[in-house]
């Protein structure tokens, strides 16, 4: 890309005119071998010795200088770049440190042979130009740009730059156009890219379209006939008619999910499954195919990981979970029996006798300790170089021993702690609490306040198996509840107070009170049933034991 600059100023008695540069310029392009070649064309009227920040095109070439668009510019002569110390040290420090080839006529400059004298300046006028970069000046002329329908930096998509001013590219308006029809077709933005992409069609950087591309297109007001220049609007050349733009617009959200963009998923026990086979975490995968709907070890993220427990349907186990502990109360339930038949005054009396042990331990080692000490000192000359040695190594073990009885008892009174504080008013309140359509963040938080983790294991029997779900609860002491579920995943029983013994005291009449969970039922089922479902569920998972 050859940039080519031009300009026509009053005062230049020998000044060439537009034209006359144009054609040098670009006949210098052809005998050198450019193809491709940019005008920056300041025009008439503006004064070479006028400050960058009042030459448009010059600052857009600088501009795009800096984002390694131009790498080679041609002028006229140096008179057409500047008349004015400071733009040219700015101008020729750029283009140095882009390494930008700088043609006057045909000669390429030397920036080898600098004047070094000049170049003492340089940053102080960098400096400066950096300031009126952001200068309010520079932004009046900016507006003032706009206004007239001048442009004054990369020109839209759609869009060319007649004479500095802003005019429709009709080639790539149709392309515009066909983006804006393909939208309102309800295709994706990411569809449209890859279209374009297939057939070729360029952008203006010779890059790809990409779905954030088409979306910048739709979204630009530029295509009705709106120029936005800080708070203020201006005109410009429509190429979408307004109705169109906003139908297409509105109509942009409904396509969003045709964008192969990801949606996003929330997995209500994310974090808290482990897998009952390698004890690693279970991950939620879904996809909006619905191919994927299920928690699955994490090792089969990985190649050289083995793991062939199964992985379960997310809405089963979610709806279980929170169906069955939190709606219909099982949990309250659990805690408030863990409340009244819990043990946990005598566990702590268990845990206070070993620190009391730990304790006595302790000090007998530090009586050992001085005994030895005091022996050391007693025949401190005598001793000999290996039994000072062998006094000093028993010492270190004893002191070993003590560390490590501290460290058990720091983990005791901790425990403690724990079985303390095992009634909390506000748990029972949590949990009490009736939640109606509960948002998925607060279900999310009571699920954590509650639940330590989940573990999911499976019993493959022959082409069939069990689901075996042990919920842990955050609460020291309190026992953690089972659910037993069939492969299908029809429904759940919990098989916490289980024992076998039981099923020989059952007569065929025996109703039994039990918690059932029935996927898919939202309503409050009957927990109690009859003793051949009963013995059905018992000798499915007895098989297995
Ligand atoms: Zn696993």
């Amino acid at each position: 890309m050859l940039a080519i600059y031009t300009r026509l100023s009053r005062e230049d008695s020998e000044s060439t005119s537009i034209e006359n540069q144009l054609r040098e310029g670009k006949s210098f392009a052809k005998d050198n071998g450019f193809n491709d070649i940019h005008i920056y064309n300041e025009g008439q009227g503006v004064s070479g010795g006028a400050e960058i920040k009042d030459r448009p095109q010059l600052f857009k070439l600088l501009q795009d200088i800096s984002d390694n668009e131009i790498k080679t510019v041609w002028f006229r002569n140096q008179n057409r770049l500047e008349r004015n110390s400071s733009t040219w040290h700015i101008f020729t420090t750029e283009a140095k440190k882009y390494k930008v080839d700088i043609y006057f006529n045909d000669k390429l400059f030397d920036f080898e042979n600098p004047q070094d004298n000049l170049y003492g300046t340089i940053q102080s006028a960098l400096n400066q130009y950096q300031k009126d970069l952001q200068s309010t000046q520079t932004k009046r002329t900016l507006k003032d740009n706009v206004r007239e329908g001048k442009v004054w930096s990369v020109v839209a998509y759609g869009y060319k730059s007649d004479n500095g001013l802003l005019a429709i590219d009709e080639l790539e308006a149709e392309i515009v156009k066909e983006i804006y029809n393909l939208s309102l077709s309800g295709i994706g933005t990411g569809t449209i890219a890859n279209r374009l992409n297939k057939r070729g069609v360029p952008t203006r950087k010779n890059k790809l379209f990409r779905p954030h591309t088409i979306q910048t297109i739709i979204k630009n007001p530029l295509y009705k006939g709106e120029r936005k220049y800080s708070s203020e609007v201006f005109t410009s050349p429509i190429i979408i008619e307004p109705n169109l733009w906003q139908k297409v617009n509105d109509n942009l959200k409904n396509n969003r999910n045709n964008s192969g963009k990801k949606v996003e998923y929330k997995y209500l026990l994310k974090g808290l499954l482990k897998c009952g086979d390698c004890g690693r975490n279970y991950y939620g995968r879904k996809r909006l195919s619905g191919k994927d709907n299920s928690y699955i070890c994490s090792s089969r993220r990985y190649k050289d990981l083995t793991c062939s427990n199964k992985g379960i349907f997310i809405p089963f186990i979610e709806e279980l979970i929170w169906g069955q502990l939190f709606t219909r109360s099982l949990f309250l339930i659990a805690y408030q029996d863990f409340i009244s038949s819990n043990d946990n005054d005598s566990k702590i009396s268990e845990i206070e006798k070993e620190i009391d042990d730990i304790n006595i331990k302790i000090s007998k080692n530090n009586k050992k300790v001085n005994k030895l000490l005091d022996l050391i000192l007693e025949d401190e000359d005598d001793l000999h170089t290996d039994s000072r040695r062998l006094f000093n190594s028993k010492i270190n073990s004893i002191q070993e021993k003590v560390k490590t009885l501290k460290e058990k008892k720091n983990n005791n009174l901790e425990e403690i702690k724990q079985y303390e504080n095992y009634i909390d008013s506000s748990m029972i309140e949590l949990l009490s609490k009736d939640y109606f359509n509960p948002s998925f963040n607060t279900k999310k938080e009571l699920v954590n306040s509650f639940i330590n983790k989940i573990i999911i294991t499976f019993d493959k029997i022959d082409s069939t198996g069990i689901y075996y779900i042990e919920i842990l609860p955050k609460i020291k002491g309190m026992d953690s509840i089972v659910y037993a579920a069939p492969f299908s995943k029809k429904y759940a029983i919990e098989i916490n107070n289980l024992i076998f013994e039981d099923v020989e005291l059952i007569n065929q009449e025996t109703i039994l009170n039990m918690n059932i969970f029935i996927y898919g039922e939202k309503k409050d089922v009957e927990i109690k049933t009859r003793l051949d479902n009963y013995k059905y569920f018992l000798n499915n998972i007895r098989t297995i034991i």
